[in-house]
């Protein structure tokens, strides 16, 4: 049963809408959730930041996934969290974000630009399970007619794909799946909150058989642990097989405030790697030009080799400046019905 902590008005989070409740319950032992009734569900992406879409929604801040890499724990800090532990446990969840939506998306000024999910943390993570916000989301831009571009590690996705194909019928809708580690030993280390590695290959299956294209988010590569050849043709080989379309790939940026929370992690798993990285990364956070051009060479032919499309709106299969295009992206999909435009490709915020 849930430990149930009323705060109602309290505007206990800096920036963020005030915090309804809190809950624990123990089922998600660990986890703090801080339930708000937030005032807007679309977030604008301004143009300066060069991404490809220009709206996302992310109904969870936070995310138990708890990925040692990813750049989205340095948001936390704005909640007055920490990008590290807290960003894992600490989860700040807009139960209404849905009915916000629908307000937004009636708005006439909206043009029905694609939104993206999976931006900034994983909306399928373990408390969409409990909260079930997503089904209110796909439903409410569906009937706005606004394309939508999913990206996700989460096997939860699969509950909704249903819903997914009957909004394809009337609007595009992309589905992403992020996977870009295949040995057990590192994911567990690495990304100790996500779905296992063979879990993420059933939901790429599923995601086809529904009859989506399904592109996959071979990133970060983690230099020196999962760029080698034999790794990346296992990856490659098994997403291929799943019936994966395309898949970006490129390597792991350091460039916010979560490099300490890696580089602590990469301290105490592999302290022999530490000078390669200094070396690597230097002062600037991305990986040396050499670096990225050894790892495209790398990666172009085996993708070739397994037939897996690379994302078209980038200048190589892992540019690390994509460009936002004209129009807001479009999501694509093959279902019947609906046109085949470009794939999801939040890549470089996931
Ligand atoms: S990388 Fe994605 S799935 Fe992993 S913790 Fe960050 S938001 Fe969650």
């Amino acid at each position: 049963m849930a430990a149930v902590e009323a705060r109602s008005g309290t505007a206990a989070l800096p920036g963020m809408d005030d915090v309804a409740r809190t809950v624990t319950t123990p089922e998600f032992e660990g986890v703090t959730f801080h339930e708000v009734l937030c005032k807007s569900a679309l977030n604008h992406v301004p143009e300066s930041a060069a991404l490809p879409f220009a709206w996302t929604i992310n109904p969870y801040r936070g995310c138990t996934h708890a990925c040692t890499y990813c750049f989205a724990r340095s948001s936390h800090e704005y909640l007055d969290f920490d990008a590290g532990g807290d960003f894992d446990t600490q989860i700040v969840v807009k139960t209404n974000v849905a009915a916000v939506l629908r307000r937004e998306l009636r708005r006439a000024s909206w043009q029905g630009d694609t939104v993206a999910l999976g931006t900034n943390t994983d909306p399928y993570q373990r408390a969409e399970g409990r909260y079930r916000l997503m089904p209110g989301i796909i439903g409410a831009l569906a009937n706005a007619r606004t394309p939508m571009s999913i990206l996700t590690k989460g096997t939860l996705l699969q509950r909704d794909l249903p819903l997914l194909a009957t909004a394809a019928t009337t609007v595009p809708v992309s589905i992403a799946v992020s996977l870009a580690v295949m040995d057990a030993e590192l994911h567990a280390s690495l990304e100790p909150g996500a779905p296992k590695p063979a879990a993420r290959l059933g939901l790429i299956r599923s995601v086809a058989e529904a009859g989506f294209d399904c592109h996959v988010m071979a990133a970060p590569i983690i230099p020196y642990l999962t760029d080698d050849e034999a790794s990346l043709r296992r990856l490659f080989g098994a997403v291929a097989d799943a019936g994966a379309s395309g898949v970006t790939a490129f390597p792991l940026n350091l460039t916010g405030r979560y490099r300490g929370w890696f580089l602590a992690w990469l301290t105490r798993n592999h302290p022999a790697l530490i000078r390669r990285y200094r070396t690597l990364y230097g002062s600037s956070g991305r990986a040396s030009p050499e670096y990225r051009t050894h790892l495209r060479s790398r990666v172009a032919p085996l993708l070739a080799e397994f037939g897996l499309a690379t994302d078209p709106l980038e200048e190589g299969p892992y540019s690390l400046a994509p460009k936002r295009p004209a129009r807001p992206i479009r999501g694509r999909l093959r279902v019947e019905g609906s046109s085949a435009v470009a794939p999801a490709v939040q890549g470089e915020l996931f």
